[in-house]
């Protein structure tokens, strides 16, 4: 008989949850309370054909987890017939900082590690304890693993990690490249590894998880190399509404201007990138049916975004010497033939040669969709970060690893 797994993804004003019976990877139901804090919110469960969405008021994330804990266990439209059949949870954390650096059993020392990282991520790491500290109350005894997203990036050697800043920062305020969505990192590449019947230790890939948020890691033999995202989740590329890199410089000059560091902190995170060149969007169907249409603000989006994920392609393939694999995953690499044929483009001299009859509509499968005669294999391979926390709560907690 497996074991239900609640994997839990708590954020500002946000819960999702999954149940999933391992290790048979079956997914049983999945719900999601929405604007949390607010005077009306959401609840939407869905387990098979059924169903169940309704509003209330949810204050904070202790009557959202109250809620959550009732319906999945509704007698009716329930997922499970008691929460006493949840053996382990699973807690989607973003930042782990340097001292969690796999997932681990949540004990005192972690839940203390968890809150020194609240200083790099400042909006999640909150909610994500929250999140830890509603599931220990109300699922006493059941053990509770935390799964980070900087954790799979920790293999990265120092002159990767490093920033070119004085030295002295790094100690006294732990500034250093972290890299995010390790999550779907490891599973894409695990999972790449799986269908092409090789050890990891036999590859070296470039995942590429494209969605609102993106990042791509250049995986050597199993192990992250180097990834795009540094100290937050905001270097690197540029992503919905996140600008990636740019001249720091821009800063203190827009600061002369008299924008505030929460100002230029907005600004970055929440108005740049595709929606801030489009005017538009964050988007990437609407940006390229607007482009389409002719709009060229729109287009200019669709170009930057493609160009700079190009670039760190190419600088990957550098980095790693030889690249076997690369993988497109996440919302827009999973299913959008646009920017993957835009990415791969021209790309020929340096051995990658995609299959455009393939690639064209290809949406959310498994797939190669390089030509037999590129030296470098391109594949489709969806992402699954539930499906990753609960194997490593899995391992942790039933397998002892
Ligand atoms: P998040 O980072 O929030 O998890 P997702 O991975 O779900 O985001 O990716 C969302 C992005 O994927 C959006 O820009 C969306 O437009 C894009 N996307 C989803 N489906 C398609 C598609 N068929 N064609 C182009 N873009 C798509």
């Amino acid at each position: 008989m497996g074991k239900i797994i609640l994997i839990l993804n708590s954020g500002s004003s946000s819960l999702k949850y999954e149940l999933m019976q391992m290790p048979e990877r079956k997914r049983l139901g999945k719900g999601l309370v929405e604007r949390i804090g607010t005077s009306m919110g959401k609840i939407t469960q869905t387990c098979g054909e059924k169903k169940v969405s309704y509003e209330m008021p949810f204050p904070d994330h202790k009557v959202a987890m109250n809620e959550a804990l009732k319906l999945m266990s509704d007698k009716d439209s329930g997922i499970i017939k008691d929460t006493s059949e949840i053996k382990a949870v699973g807690h989607r954390v973003l930042h782990g900082g340097s001292k969690c650096i796999e997932s681990m059993l949540v004990t005192d020392d972690v839940i203390k590690h968890i809150e020194e990282a609240v200083a790099w991520g400042p909006l999640h790491n909150p909610p994500n304890l929250i999140g830890i500290r509603e599931a220990q109350k109300r699922l006493p005894g059941v053990p509770q693993v935390a799964v980070f997203d900087t954790a799979f990036h920790h293999t990265m050697p120092p002159h990767v990690y490093m920033y070119p800043l004085p030295k002295e920062y790094y100690k006294k305020y732990g500034i250093r490249r972290y890299g995010f969505h390790g999550t779907s990192h490891k599973f894409v590449s695990k999972r790449t590894a799986e269908i092409l019947k090789k050890d990891p230790k036999d590859l070296n890939m470039i995942t590429c998880h494209l969605g609102n948020g993106s990042s791509l890691a250049a995986v050597k033999g199993g192990k992250v190399f180097d990834t795009s995202m540094g100290l937050t989740p905001l270097e690197g590329l540029m992503m919905g509404t996140r600008c990636g890199d740019i001249d720091p410089a821009i800063l203190p000059y827009l600061a002369k201007h008299g924008f505030t560091a929460a100002e230029l902190d907005n600004i970055m995170n929440k108005k740049s990138g595709l929606l801030g060149i489009s005017c538009l969007t964050n988007d990437m169907r609407d940006i390229e049916d607007a482009a389409e249409k002719g709009n060229k603000d729109a287009q200019l989006a669709l170009d930057m975004f493609v160009y700079r994920v190009k670039k760190y392609l190419g600088s990957y393939m550098a980095a790693l010497g030889k690249t076997d694999v690369i993988v497109f995953t996440g919302g827009i690499g999973e299913n959008d033939g646009i920017s993957r044929r835009m990415i791969c483009e021209n790309m020929e001299s340096l051995g990658i040669v995609l299959d455009l009859d393939k690639n064209e509509g290809l949406r959310g499968t498994e797939a190669v969709i390089s030509k037999p005669e590129s030296k470098i294999l391109v594949m489709t391979v969806p992402t699954n970060e539930e499906l990753q926390i609960a194997l490593d709560v899995y391992e942790i907690v039933f397998e002892g690893k």
